[in-house]
């Protein structure tokens, strides 16, 4: 296939560069604005941290109970971020030169525990000060030898404080909703910061007799206020759904090589809860700081106002709600859900797609050459016909258009959780030619988010719901302290407009524009997008529905921003993505399949029948559902399988073919793989089974990839990953 076909650009008047300069000016101030909150946050981040230093300092020396920040589990209750008890080693030089104690001894002593120069601690020991920091967030293993230590030896002035370190156990895992604590375990990013309130805690102190010189009386009454520990969170985000939604979404961004990175959201289509949020690349929540992909890390300091602002802005930025971007054709379904809601077209009309003329532009069908004609609405939105979308928002009329816009929740931030939240972007004083591309999803921009939101509606009867990550605070024990409920913003289109919706998007898979998102089994409804950005020869790929379609459960979104791999098209790159997460989806949340039965490859897991005899093993395949041949000439009953191939545990297609051997052969035996590309899934089923190879098939359509390339030499009996597209309809 070709690299990049690039549509043909279309001539601008006058007018419309002039509109596109208020646009890049509008864009320019927003990034002035972007720069100066990145000064704040950097103010309140870096220097705060400094600030706070000082503060604990002058506490200190009433000795700080730390309370444990709250954990953040996901909604089954699996860890995403907790509190580990470590602690800090301080030192009071005041204290110790007023004691026998030779500093020199306890510098060589905490030297030997701590691992640290004697130079170093000796150094701090000796200032003129009353607090010092020797090491901060140690083993609490270490910390407990250092107590010992004081209290063995009647150490004064040393002091080990116990404290929390956070700690991710599932490292980059949602990392860009978690964000992740500063030193003092306050909330920088995401939802740490969010709900910094809530998982904090309070301090607590003890309070002990002193003399004049700040040393501890014998026999002083101490007086203990406790640490209010931090109340823990769920979220409403799914650990399994989480990692499905990222590995797609790498693996997507990967083989298309999207330059922009990808995101990709999965929600629940009723209630507005974000399920799984991922932005790609991503980032180790435990090391959040660490030079990123062509710096040195020695000469890379993470803590830096530079490194900051550069990681605020890349790595840590949750595209799905900071980043906007022009929607494209996805935003069709909203236009076609507008205009069936008042009445404006039915599905069943006759409409055309023949070029329509807007303030001196000429619209044409992305299929100008051979435009699709006559055609029902319905169809007209399989096939994604621009000039119909244009038409349809003329008699919609420019007033309600925008108010319609602004309904399905596109001209407000959604006030999800998460700071950082970017608005959308559209012309204040809206002109026809502005309404007519935006009725293709062009020349504006919204946040992923915002168009996950309107889905949700276009699926769940017509509720915008309010889309959020806090499902419950509780406390150690378990009980609820506070329950957020799903918010309907408002009601945008009746039942019965979403009912249609749910109908033709689910055509747009089965087919329309949307085919590579077909699951066997599994009824899924959606729409393509592909948009150019405002950088020439750069797009933005990209697919968003919803399934099952009849009963819509979750919602998803899959974005890929600049691929520069085979295909820049959504309906060719993010539609067989958003398939496979709603595949997998659907399978993890057992909702059953509903026929397709002949469609899909019935999965077998691969016994282990080496040690078998012959009958015994062939029995075993049976019962799996699984062919076999078997090689080798040993003879007599009790002869036992020694190799297979595949081997064991392998997940395969039923009916696939196992090779047996009584022994091992001297050679194993190879073929060649044959080039595969552009047959059908007949012809490829075919080839592979004349070698003896069995086949797994990614997709429906024409071959436009194979595992292995062809000539490679490969094992008879090998499952070969083949992958299948539709490329005739991909706009
Ligand atoms: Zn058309």
């Amino acid at each position: 296939m070709a690299r990049r076909t690039k549509k043909a650009k279309k001539p601008l008047t006058e007018q419309v560069k002039r509109k596109n300069r208020l646009l890049v000016l509008l864009i320019l101030s927003a990034l002035v604005a972007a720069a100066l909150l990145a000064r704040v946050a950097y103010i309140q981040f870096v220097m705060g941290e400094e600030l706070r230093k000082s503060a604990y300092r002058q506490q200190n020396n009433g000795r700080i109970l730390s309370p444990t920040r709250g954990n953040i589990y996901d909604r089954t209750g699996n860890e995403l971020a907790v509190s580990v008890a470590v602690d800090n080693v301080t030192v009071s030089p005041v204290v110790i030169k007023n004691t026998s104690n030779d500093p020199a001894e306890i510098a060589e002593k905490l030297s030997q525990m701590l691992g640290f120069k004697v130079e170093d601690i000796l150094r701090l020991l000796v200032k003129d000060s009353e607090f010092e920091i020797i090491a901060r967030k140690i083993d609490r293993v270490k910390g407990d030898e250092i107590r010992k230590w004081i209290d063995n030896d009647h150490i004064s002035g040393v002091y080990v404080v116990s404290d929390t370190k956070r700690y991710y156990p599932n490292n980059e895992l949602a990392a860009h909703i978690l964000g992740f604590t500063g030193a003092d375990n306050q909330g920088l990013f995401g939802i740490e910061a969010a709900m910094e309130s809530y998982l904090k805690g309070m301090p607590g102190k003890v309070i002990t007799e002193v003399d004049k010189n700040g040393t501890e009386l014998p026999f002083a009454v101490k007086t203990e206020i406790k640490a209010d520990d931090g109340l823990n969170l769920v979220l409403t985000i799914d650990r399994n759904l989480q990692r499905i939604a990222e590995e797609v979404l790498a693996k997507g961004v990967e083989e298309n090589k999207a330059a922009g990175g990808g995101t990709a959201i999965i929600a629940d289509s009723r209630t507005g809860e974000i399920l799984a949020m991922a932005s790609y690349p991503s980032y180790n929540l435990n090391e959040p700081r660490i030079n990123p992909v062509g710096y040195e890390a020695s000469e890379w300091d993470g803590y830096s106002e530079e490194a900051t602002d550069l990681l605020s802005k890349t790595r840590w930025r949750n595209e799905s709600l900071s980043k906007t971007y022009e929607p494209g054709s996805t935003f069709k379904a909203v236009i076609a859900a507008m205009a069936l809601e008042m009445g404006v077209v039915d599905l069943d009309d006759i409409v055309d797609d023949y070029p329509v003329e807007v303030q001196g532009h000429t619209i044409y069908c992305w299929a100008k050459q051979y435009p699709h004609g006559e055609e029902t609405f319905r169809e007209a939105i399989y096939n994604s016909c621009n000039p119909v979308f244009v038409k349809v928002s003329q008699d919609i009329g420019i007033d309600r258009f925008y108010e319609y816009v602004d309904l399905f929740g596109f001209m407000d931030k959604t006030g999800i959780e998460i700071p950082g939240e970017e608005n959308s972007l559209f012309h204040s004083e809206p002109m026809e030619i502005d309404m007519a591309v935006a009725s293709f999803g062009q020349r504006f921009t919204i946040t992923p988010l915002q168009l996950v939101s309107a889905y949700n509606a276009l699926a769940n009867g017509g509720y915008l719901m309010k889309p959020y990550l806090v499902k419950e605070i509780i406390d150690d024990e378990g009980n609820i302290i506070e329950r957020f409920e799903p918010e309907v913003v408002r009601q945008v289109i009746s039942e019965e407009t979403s009912d249609l919706i749910r109908e033709v998007l689910e055509g747009v898979v089965s087919e329309g524009t949307g085919k590579n998102a077909f699951v066997p089994g599994y009824r899924v409804a959606g729409k393509t997008g592909t948009s150019e950005t405002t950088e020439e020869d750069v797009y933005t790929a990209s697919f968003c529905g919803f399934a099952p379609a009849d009963n819509p459960l979750i919602t998803v979104l899959v974005i890929l921003d600049d691929p520069r791999g085979d295909s820049v098209y959504g309906g060719v790159i993010a539609a067989p993505l958003m398939g496979e997460i709603v595949e997998k989806s659907l399978e993890y949340l057992q909702v059953p399949r509903k026929g397709d039965e002949d469609y899909y490859e019935v999965q077998a897991l691969v016994p282990d029948i080496t040690g078998y005899t012959m009958a015994e093993a062939v029995s075993a395949l049976k019962d799996s559902n699984l062919e076999y041949v078997i090689r080798g000439d040993a003879n007599g009953e009790d002869v036992a399988v020694v190799y297979q191939n595949p081997t064991a545990g392998e997940l395969v297609s039923e009916k696939s073919v196992i090779y047996l051997y009584k022994n091992l052969p001297e050679e194993k035996p190879f073929v060649s793989m044959p080039d595969l590309r552009n047959m059908t899934i007949g012809e490829v089923k075919n080839a592979l089974a004349g070698l003896g190879l069995n086949i797994r098939i990614d997709g429906s359509g024409i071959c436009t990839g194979q595992e292995y390339s062809s000539g490679t030499k490969i094992e008879q009996g090998t499952v070969v990953e083949v992958k299948f597209r539709y490329l005739d309809t991909v706009q």
